[in-house]
């Protein structure tokens, strides 16, 4: 059997990806979680060669990949911000559009508590946290195994300043005032099409569907945040690139002051702030 060097494998990785947007990237990660190495490994290694147990062990992780499971879950994490972010199928898999909620924060905010509704893995909560080692973060998620896989994100970036807990939105979070609520709950409508497509068909349902076209979360939220922001609070909500004339309408019909939509790196409405009305 003839032997390939990392270079060859990583192309011809790539070649067989042609349903996925970043073949290439994704073999370079398949590859990388085979040699149990980061990045900058493979530009200076290009030439190695693979052992033939390795070259196996890529291809079967290829062959999953080419079925359309999400890279993230074959290799078990992903990056948000600065950290490392352990996933598993009871979760969504942080995106990089949630990134530009993270990317508000650090421009326009010193938070001091925060709360994260629907955490997931704890990539929102983690990230600000870490941000703000001074700030105090609750978290809650209302899937047992997500706050189970929040909380070892949390060990496993040395996070200290979060509380992770089970809660159904606000229904299990201490009753004290939090200067900033932040949220990526689910908001696709059950019946669009992107949901037959790409990485979303192997994440659950539950962290990506919502009733009332996408909104119904999101109105739960609203409804219920003015009780828990702090009197210059805000409330930052992920939403759908189309949604933004909606979900401005809820926090206005909720309260909410200076209701701004903002848009992600691509340029599309990603998320929604208001603030706690001025008396
Ligand atoms: N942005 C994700 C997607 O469209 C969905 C995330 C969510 O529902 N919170 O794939």
């Amino acid at each position: 059997m003839s032997v390939f060097s990392l270079r060859e494998v990583v192309t011809y990785g790539a070649s067989q990806l042609t349903e996925s947007d970043s073949a290439k990237l994704d073999a370079e990660l398949l590859l990388l979680h085979v040699l149990k190495q980061t990045r900058t490994f493979l530009f200076t290694h290009s030439d190695t060669e693979l052992s033939q147990e390795q070259y196996l062990q890529f291809t079967q992780l290829l062959e999953r990949r080419k079925q359309g499971e999400p890279v993230a879950y074959i290799i078990g994490q992903t990056g948000f911000w600065d950290l490392t972010i352990k996933v598993s199928p009871a979760t969504l898999i942080p995106r990089g559009d949630t990134e530009s909620l993270m990317d508000y924060i650090v421009e326009h905010f010193n938070p001091k508590n925060v709360l994260d509704l629907g955490t997931g893995t704890g990539a929102l909560a983690l990230a600000t946290a870490k941000e703000y080692p001074q700030a105090s973060v609750v978290a809650v998620d209302v899937i047992e195994e997500a706050v189970a896989l929040a909380k070892e994100n949390a060990k496993l970036n040395k996070v200290t300043n979060v509380e992770i807990l089970q809660s159904d939105w606000f229904a299990l979070v201490p009753k004290r005032r939090f200067d900033l609520i932040v949220s990526n709950p689910p908001y696709i409508d059950a019946n669009d099409h992107h949901l037959g497509e790409g990485d979303v068909r192997y994440e659950p349902k539950s962290a990506l569907v919502a009733e009332r076209h996408g909104l119904a979360d999101i109105e739960k939220i609203c409804n219920q945040a003015l009780s828990f922001l702090t009197e210059d609070g805000c409330l930052m909500v992920e939403h759908g690139y189309d949604q933004g004339p909606h979900v401005r309408a809820i926090f206005s019909q909720s309260g909410f002051s200076n209701i701004e939509t903002h848009q992600d790196l691509a340029g599309r409405d990603r998320f929604t702030l208001g603030y706690y009305p001025f008396s």
